[in-house]
């Protein structure tokens, strides 16, 4: 989290001071909630004049600024009403009968909305193991799309993101990058050329689990242009509440980041020598898959952790019922601890193991987070 932006500041800085208002004296610190759903306006509109709620709405500038500065983007982002929402805009710009290749781990709605595009528009999807870069590079000869999830959901896979985004491009395919489990201040994936990033905002950025948030940014003139009519076409915009508290949860982003690394990096040490554990996954390990590439190619390894008990899928449900601190709830990225077991959901990718608990390590006292873990891995022992 050290390094400059092109601008100067650094992002730690930026997530505090982007998106404030104009100083004046006796002026207020932060931008109101702006509730209109329309903007006063008479004869032929003139470009980038604000004129009604679903184009365009100055409630969502604040964020989308801020959140274009820390990708290192051309353009301010463009805030969607969820992370879906936006990744289906970007996967608006693949032709009907286009092909499609994304990480047979990405998430799993993601994977979902993949097949209706198969389904409804003859897309070509083609499921790869983004570790493999040689598997994906061979698939690449007619995409129009290659869509990045680095590290994956829920199995961490590392994408060697240059090498695949330079192959991609000389293959004519487009590369979007869902850049939700690192955040911009963990990787930036422009700076490795891709088109497209999309977050849902919903996890680390808002980072309170009390907002469903999206964006997507394109630093291409036409690309973003073209995400933009999409947002305003399908109507999947964003609400300004949501947006006002996405910024509000942006402003502590880089210092929680920096713990929930910091916490999960000693929580993965401390279970890979753990009597109940059978494997652990986190790219802060030596031994793991993903620690080379990371250590390239991101700001640290992020706070999700791949836990897998002795004892299969039972065992892995028993500690999540006999944990007391760590909530057992979907989502991640939020300030709490929280795990679930993956394929609890039958539209989990088959080759996610059954008994592979994803861990969302939050910012809590790492030595209470152990407490608790440690207990509940030591009860299977006795049950
Ligand atoms: C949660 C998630 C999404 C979907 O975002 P929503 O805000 O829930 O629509 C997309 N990608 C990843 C990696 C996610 O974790």
């Amino acid at each position: 989290m050290t390094r400059e932006q092109p601008g100067g500041l650094s992002p730690a800085t930026v997530v505090v001071s982007a998106g404030r208002p104009d100083r004046h004296q006796g002026g207020a610190l932060n931008l109101p909630v702006v509730l209109s759903s329309t903007n006063v306006s008479q004869g032929v509109p003139g470009a980038g004049e604000l004129l009604y709620g679903r184009m365009d709405t100055e409630a969502w500038h604040p964020f989308e600024d801020a959140l274009g500065r820390l990708e290192g983007s051309a353009h301010p982002a463009l805030v969607f009403g969820s992370g879906m929402a936006a990744i289906a805009g970007a996967f608006s710009l693949i032709p009907d009968g286009g092909r499609l290749v994304l990480p047979r781990h990405a998430y799993q709605v993601t994977i979902g909305y993949a097949r209706d595009l198969a389904e409804r528009h003859g897309v070509d999807v083609a499921l790869v193991d983004i570790d493999d870069t040689d598997s994906v590079v061979a698939a690449l000869p007619g995409t129009s799309m290659l869509w990045v999830e680095s590290p994956t959901n829920p199995m961490l896979e590392v994408a060697d993101l240059p090498v695949l985004v330079e192959a991609a491009h000389a293959a004519g395919a487009l590369v979007g990058v869902d850049n939700t489990f690192a955040t911009p201040l963990v990787q930036r994936p422009f700076e490795h050329g891709a088109d497209i990033v999309v977050h849902s905002v919903t996890k680390y950025l808002a980072g309170h689990s009390d907002v469903v948030l999206g964006a997507a940014l394109a630093d291409d003139d036409a690309l973003h242009a073209r995400l933009h009519a999409y947002r305003t076409l399908h109507g999947s915009i964003a609400g300004p509440f949501e947006v006002w508290l996405a910024l509000r949860g942006l402003r502590t982003l880089a210092l929680r980041v920096e713990r929930a690394q910091a916490n999960a990096a000693e929580l993965a040490r401390r279970l890979s020598e753990h009597p109940a554990v059978a494997e652990v996954r986190h790219p802060s390990l030596r031994g793991d898959p993903g620690h080379e590439r990371a250590t390239r190619l991101m700001e640290g390894y992020g706070s999700i952790i791949g836990l897998r008990p002795r004892g299969g899928a039972a065992a892995a449900d028993l500690v999540v019922k006999a944990l007391e601190l760590w909530v057992p709830a979907t989502s991640l990225g939020g300030v709490e601890s929280s795990l679930e077991r993956r394929r609890r959901f039958a539209t989990e990718s088959l080759t996610v193991p059954e008994d592979l608990l994803r861990l969302s390590v939050g910012i809590e006292d790492v030595e209470d987070l152990w407490g608790d873990l440690d207990r509940a891995l030591r009860s299977l022992a006795g049950s």
